[in-house]
């Protein structure tokens, strides 16, 4: 049986004193739970997240990080940096990544190998535009998009690795995908996966949904057979809502 993940994405939002209050709050709230719940934050917030969130079950995240381990990148933050701070995840790849600082799938699988390098656990993100879906071709573009991204990794680090399937036209739109559609994409990712990685590994990657999950409809969205939880955009900007949203 897989485990639930529900992993925020704060995005460019919340200062440290903001990061504080909220996981001393959220720490109490979902101190019973047996989902792994991780919150991806700022670089600024990293070093307080963390601090705050010691002996909590409330892992922290970044929500990117550069391939190389060091050198003159100026502005760039590497996993080795994240590491040594006490990151555990790191999303890689994510759309607005993808969108607005031009990372293709080749640059997506050097941060993905990196990642796994420094013992950080990428969250790796794939999704179709609209008109992707308009046009139908949503399957073939999110499978090349997971072959790609995780091209020359073995099973063994395919077991620190969490995919989130995130139709770019759900991401804070708060346009869902139907139930049934993310499970059938999330479905095409796990047979992707099946034929570069094999059955043992498909079945047990986690695979999560994103776009604009909220309390309304994290239940459903869960409940689906290939849905091993969510990547939540604005909603986990929310700590009552967040909230719901683990305990779904
Ligand atoms: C995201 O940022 O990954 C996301 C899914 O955003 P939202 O939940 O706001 O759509």
């Amino acid at each position: 049986m897989r485990k639930k993940v529900i992993a925020g994405n704060w995005k460019m939002n919340m200062l440290p004193n903001e990061a504080i209050s909220f996981i001393e709050k959220l720490a109490h709230m979902v101190e019973k739970t047996e989902n792994e719940v991780i919150l991806c934050v700022p670089y600024t917030d990293l070093f307080y997240s963390l601090l705050t969130a010691q002996n909590t079950n409330i892992k922290i995240g970044a929500q990117n990080m550069h391939w190389e381990e060091k050198g003159a990148y100026t502005g760039e933050i590497s996993g080795k940096m994240l590491k040594s701070l006490g990151v555990e995840y790191v999303i890689i790849g994510h759309s607005e990544r993808r969108q607005y600082f031009l990372e293709t799938d080749e640059i997506v699988n050097k941060k993905t190998k990196a990642a796994l390098k420094n013992e950080l656990k990428p969250i790796v993100c794939v999704g179709e535009t609209l008109e992707q879906r308009e046009t139908g071709i949503q399957e073939q573009v999110i499978t090349t998009q997971t072959k790609l991204a995780l091209e020359g990794l073995d099973k063994e680090q395919l077991q620190n690795v969490i995919v989130a399937y995130e139709p770019v036209w759900a991401i804070g739109t708060g346009k869902t995908a139907t139930s049934e559609d993310a499970n059938e994409a999330i479905k095409s990712i796990r047979n992707q996966i099946e034929k570069d990685f094999g059955r043992d590994v498909s079945e047990s990657i986690i695979i999560l949904y994103g776009g604009s999950v909220k309390p309304e409809n994290s239940k459903e969205l869960f409940s689906m057979s290939d849905i091993d939880g969510g990547l939540v955009g604005g909603a986990s900007l929310k700590v009552d809502d967040f909230e719901k949203i683990i305990l779904a």
